[in-house]
């Protein structure tokens, strides 16, 4: 692992969040979604990060969630956290790539994924996921998304740069469909769940994790790097979002 992602880690771990995101996010998806409460339900997190989203669904759906991630240190993290909010019972964790993930087919009731299958690539991950899903089974994803069709030059030409999967919720919800899918539900996330609930806590923990790292070049070049990302939304944040995109898996 290079020192950047070392430190990546190091920075991320304390905060509730890895991306942007919200309970009410969450749980405004689980309701489009229709997925009832039962204790029987299969559910897996992937790219859980330290778990937010893991602990909601486990919590509104009296389920067992399980929370995958390739990063150990996001795992051990979670469980954790799971143990101090009564959850350990409920969340199991599994280390594993999105991109090989060892769940059996048709085996999964519902695949959430909040702020991760950029990481293999939105239509990459639809495609790849779909077979782990009973026919009926619940798809649940947020991902990058324009919110308007025309925007400000530096901006598309930053996320077409960073992300070039990026685009607006119509192109989006059409590659759901031809990935196999019936879209059931989409909402863009809301400010709050960028500042409030990811990137202002991110902010808070500059100071400390700057001294953990005795304010090294390598330390300052992470921390300057999430401040450009920070103000690039807060100047454009009409215009890009995350959608949150909920949808079902047809049968073959
Ligand atoms: N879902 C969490 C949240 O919303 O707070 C975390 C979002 S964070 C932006 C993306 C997560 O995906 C990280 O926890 C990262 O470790 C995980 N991830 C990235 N690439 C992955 C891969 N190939 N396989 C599994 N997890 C991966």
């Amino acid at each position: 692992m290079t020192d950047d992602m070392q430190l990546l880690i190091d920075l991320h771990l304390p905060n509730d969040r890895q991306g942007p995101g919200s309970d009410a996010a969450t749980q405004l998806a689980l309701k489009l979604s229709g997925v009832q409460a039962d204790p029987g339900l299969k559910i897996a997190d992937i790219g859980c990060g330290t778990g937010a989203a893991a602990f909601c669904l486990a919590r509104h759906l009296g389920a067992s969630v399980t929370a995958v991630d390739f990063l150990p240190e996001f795992l051990a993290e979670l469980n954790r956290r799971a143990q101090g909010l009564g959850l350990a019972d409920r969340v199991q964790t599994l280390e594993a790539s999105m991109e090989d993930l060892p769940f059996d087919d048709a085996s999964l009731d519902v695949i959430w994924s909040e702020g991760a299958i950029y990481n293999m690539g939105f239509e990459n991950g639809l495609t790849a996921w779909r077979r782990f899903l009973k026919p009926g089974g619940v798809l649940a994803v947020s991902e990058l998304t324009w919110l308007t069709d025309r925007r400000p030059e530096p901006l598309t030409r930053h996320w077409d740069a960073a992300y070039p999967e990026v685009a607006t919720a119509g192109r989006k919800i059409r590659q759901i469909e031809t990935a196999g899918y019936e879209p059931v539900g989409y909402f863009p996330l809301g400010t709050d769940c960028w500042m409030e609930n990811y990137y202002l806590p991110l902010k808070r923990s500059f100071p400390a994790f700057l001294d953990r790292h005795g304010h090294s070049e390598q330390a300052k070049a992470i921390v300057d790097a999430e401040q450009a990302e920070i103000a690039l939304y807060e100047t454009y944040s009409d215009y890009v979002s995350y959608g949150f995109y909920v949808a079902r898996r047809l049968p073959d």
